[in-house]
């Protein structure tokens, strides 16, 4: 038989140290929930392949395929400000890498399969909730062209995860340029373990920053990159929801959806997820987050620089030049949203006064947006006169609304929708799923047939809290 998926696993060869070599745990009764056509085309694997009882194999985590090399990679991590020696992939195993037909390489990693040496006291599974959140979100993500890890497949194992109460355990087979995280170099850093943080930064420049010729530029990838993708998600109302260290990808792309959201009614102070007490990693939090958390990778990267005490000034300087790069991104963001191609500081007051009055009137952030567009912004707000006053001044700027259609989507992964679709798919019923995640990676369609999907929350229905995939 012709090899179903042409693994090349350069990870595995940065040799011992980096992870163990830990095959998925068997489950009992795999049931396919959902394949990504596209995703798998874009890979250069035969989605019919990843149907039949094989692929389900694969993704079920119970038969690898050949040349698949499954390890669980070690990172430690900040998490909530608070160092973690050791984390790791505790939930999860990457299967290796594929290089899709373009010359680009991802990998493929099951998530929810079973144990390994970093699962602590965890049992290494997941439940369908985070699995099928997960997926529509991610896929949602990218529709709207905001990097981040995609959702290739995801099953039903047919077993029991035992959470507050015995819930269907599931895997999702998640498709990432790299799983490489901040965490994964603070685990090397606080070893002192200079040879393999070299060999790590070596790897990351070559698999994503190909231009950078030293940690320094490589830094400054990253911290760029970062500042991109955070802009994006400000512009869709995301909240990550926990922005530890190992959370965040060096390839810059989203990563580990976990009690994330997207807002409804538009407030900056938003949290949604139940750990997050104090508002840590709140909306309005995720820049400085970012910066945080981008401190930690430039103390990581010290050791590998020349004069590691003289390097300090430098790496702070690239680590501040954050803002300047995200407040650029942020303005191009939303300036689109208004329908403004070369928004620049003198747009911010405009941008500013209608968030300022989205606040204070619960206005829905997607619909508020969307209705610029379509010209039904005024009814999300219960006193149209201050928005039909800055609206007469924001037209007076001549907006693009080819632009701002482009920008504002006109569906989001709701978070009452999400819960609705695994509410169903809890009960065997996956058809809620699957609308949900043909609407949202269609985002820019207004359809009729959808429109309860554009919908805000009716009272009641409201989602306010969500949890971590554990
Ligand atoms: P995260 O929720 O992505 O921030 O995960 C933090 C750490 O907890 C990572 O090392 C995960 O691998 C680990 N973890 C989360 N859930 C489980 C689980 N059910 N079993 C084992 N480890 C887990
Ligand atoms: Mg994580």
């Amino acid at each position: 038989m012709t090899q179903p998926i042409a693994f090349d696993n350069s990870y595995a060869r940065l040799g011992p140290g980096f992870y163990t070599r830990t095959p998925p745990t068997p489950v009992a009764q795999p049931g396919l929930i959902a394949v990504n056509d596209g995703l798998a085309q874009r890979l250069g694997i035969d989605p019919d392949w990843l149907r039949s009882p094989e692929g389900l194999a694969m993704i079920s985590g119970n038969k690898p395929p050949e040349g698949a090399e499954p390890i669980a990679q070690a990172y430690a991590g900040h998490q909530f400000g608070g160092l973690s020696l050791q984390l790791g992939d505790g939930r999860a195993v990457l299967l290796g890498e594929v290089v899709a037909p373009d010359g680009a390489r991802f990998d493929i990693q099951l998530k929810g399969s079973g144990p390994t040496p970093f699962s602590r006291r965890g049992d290494g599974r997941a439940w369908l909730g985070p699995v099928l959140r997960e997926y529509a979100v991610s896929e949602f993500m990218h529709a709207v062209g905001v990097p981040t890890t995609r959702a290739l497949a995801a099953a039903t194992t047919g077993e029991v995860v035992w959470r507050e109460s015995p819930l269907p355990g599931a895997v999702l087979t998640r498709v990432a340029s790299s799983h490489i995280r901040v965490g994964t170099f603070e685990f090397f850093a606080i070893r002192g373990d200079v040879d393999r943080l070299r060999a790590l930064a070596d790897h990351v420049i070559a698999r994503h920053y190909p231009d950078a010729t030293s940690p320094m530029e490589l830094l400054a990838g990253v911290v760029a990159r970062q500042a991109e993708t955070i802009a994006q998600w400000m512009a869709l109302g995301f909240i990550h929801g926990v922005m530890n260290t190992d959370n965040m990808a060096v390839s810059g792309e989203t990563i580990d959806y976990g009690p994330c959201a997207f807002m409804d009614a538009y407030h900056p102070d938003t949290v949604f997820s139940s750990i997050d007490r104090h508002g840590r990693y709140a909306w309005s939090q995720q820049p400085q987050v970012a910066v945080w958390n981008l401190a930690q990778l430039a103390s990581c990267l010290l050791p590998l620089m020349p004069d590691p005490e003289g390097a300090v000034p430098e790496a702070t300087r690239i680590v501040h030049g954050f803002p300047a790069i995200y407040q650029a991104a942020w303005l191009k963001r939303f300036g689109a949203k208004l329908g403004l191609p070369e928004a620049g500081a003198g747009d911010q007051p405009l941008i500013e006064r209608l968030l300022t009055m989205m606040a204070q009137q619960e206005a829905d952030f997607t619909r508020t947006f969307r209705g610029l567009v379509t010209g039904e912004a005024t009814a999300e707000f219960a006193d149209p006169a201050p928005f039909m006053e800055w609206q007469r001044d924001w037209q007076a700027r001549g907006p693009d609304l080819a632009l701002a259609a482009r920008a504002n989507p006109a569906r989001i992964p709701r978070n009452h929708r999400i819960q609705q679709a695994i509410d169903a798919g809890v009960q065997g019923d996956f058809a809620p799923f699957q609308r949900l995640v043909e609407a949202v990676t269609h985002p820019f369609e207004d359809r009729a047939d959808w429109a309860d999907l554009a919908a805000s929350p009716e009272q009641g229905e409201e989602v306010r809290v969500t949890y971590c995939g554990t």
